[in-house]
Formats: C-alpha cells, sequence, structure tokens
C-alpha cells in the first residue's frame, strides 16, 4: 500500500533466491526439499516495486517465504511481533530453520532496529480482538493470527478501493474460511499449535460473516492470486 504520509509499505517481502543460498546444505536442505520451491528473479518483491521507496515493512511471521526480500530494502522501517522477535532469540542457528526460520535470511542489524507493533497504540476489535494501529491512523491495524507460527500476525489495511484484511498464512486456501476445508498435510509441516490454528479459522469465519465484503487476503491463497496487479500499474 502507499500511506498518504508514510509512503510506500509493504507487508511481508515474499521468497528471494537467498532462500536457495541458505537452504544449500543439511540440515537446511531439508526445508528447501519440503517446499520444493522455484524462485524466479523477476518476481522478488525487489522488482515489483522500487526498493528506494519503501519506508516500511511489515513482517506477519518469520517463514523463510515471508522475509526473504528483508535485505533488499535497508531504507525501510520493519515492523514485527514481540513474540516473532522472541522466537527469533530463543532458536539456535543450527536448528531454526525446523521452525521455518532461517536467520541468514535477515539483515545484520535487524534484530536491533526491528520495531515492534505492542510499541504503537492498541486497539480491540469485535471480531479479530485486542490488536495494535501501527501508523496511529487506523490505516494498517494488525492482529494476533497464532497457530500457523509463533507470533503471527495479520493487517486490517484501508486502501483507496476499501478495507482489505490480509491473513498471511492463517489459511492456505479461502475454502478453509468459507467452506470449513481443512489445510492439505504438508502445510503442517511447520505448524506451531493445531488448536490455536483451528480458533483462528473460526475467528476469520465470523469476521468473514459479519464483513463478507472486505476480501481476506492469505499470501498462498489462489483467490488472492488473481487480484495481483503488478505494482508499477497501480492507480
Ligand atoms: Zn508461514
Amino acid at each position: 500500500m502507499v500511506h498518504p504520509t508514510e509512503g510506500v509499505v509493504l507487508f511481508d517481502c515474499g521468497y528471494t533466491r537467498r532462500f536457495h543460498e541458505a537452504t544449500r546444505s543439511f540440515p537446511q536442505s531439508i526445508y528447501a526439499s519440503l517446499t520444493k520451491v522455484t524462485i524466479r528473479e523477476e518476481e522478488e518483491a525487489r522488482r515489483q516495486v522500487d526498493p528506494d521507496t519503501v519506508r516500511h515493512v511489515l513482517i506477519s511471521h518469520l517463514h523463510g517465504d515471508h522475509v526473504g526480500g528483508l535485505r533488499d530494502f535497508p531504507k525501510a522501517t520493519c515492523w514485527t511481533s514481540s513474540a516473532c522477535l522472541e522466537l527469533f532469540d530463543a532458536l539456535p542457528q543450527w536448528r531454526s530453520w525446523a521452525r521455518g526460520v532461517l536467520k541468514e535470511m535477515f539483515p545484520d542489524d535487524w534484530r536491533e532496529t526491528c520495531q515492534t507493533f505492542e510499541s504503537t497504540s492498541p486497539v480491540h476489535h469485535p471480531e479479530l480482538g485486542r490488536g495494535h494501529d501501527v501508523f496511529g491512523d487506523g490505516s494498517v491495524l494488525v492482529f494476533p493470527l497464532p497457530g500457523h507460527a509463533k507470533g503471527q500476525h495479520g493487517a486490517l489495511v484501508q486502501t483507496e478501493d476499501g478495507p482489505v484484511f490480509l491473513a498471511a498464512d492463517a489459511f492456505w486456501d479461502i475454502r478453509a474460511v468459507t467452506e470449513r476445508k481443512e489445510p492439505n498435510p504438508i502445510v503442517r509441516v511447520f505448524f506451531d499449535d493445531m488448536k490455536a490454528y483451528a480458533e483462528t479459522l473460526e475467528r476469520l469465519r465470523t469476521f468473514h460473516t459479519n464483513h463478507p465484503t472486505i476480501p481476506l487476503l492469505g499470501t498462498h491463497c489462489p483467490v488472492a492470486a488473481q487480484r495481483i496487479v503488478p505494482f508499477d500499474s497501480q492507480p
């Protein structure tokens, strides 16, 4: 999104080819073999948006496919939840891959410079619960979406076309919300807490029932993918 005063704001920054470098050797290579991803350079976030213009990057959770571009936006302020920072601190480098975290992908000063959602004003949403107002103007509200990964947050963002909810990996397919479809077993590999995952989905179902016109966009959801427009052709 382009915030009227804060400038370009990214929510996560995708895979980059650094993922291949970080997972070249064992045991990190297990992560690569589970995800079987191919990364095309032209699809990386830095090729979608001029890195010099990006002022803020909000990180939903620490998985490699959400933080891969972080090193490409050195001028941006990075934000994430305090639970994500705690996880980062608690994971030893040699086995962080088993939680979907590759520490090599984070900028060297990331831990010292990253800001927390919790340092901003608290808000309360009827369905989404307690969250935070990142810029203090209601434009980007973040809410915990526990279950898939420790500390995961989603964002209710006001765009020129109305509000959208960026749900990160709270579901892989919107039919988990609309039709109660169970996730494919492979996506459960790195799950943090299945019970919390189910509770999060239930909250999103209530949100969707009460706000059927607000799009719920999951990072890996095929329906969300159909909405993608190249950044430079956006109004
Ligand atoms: Zn994830």
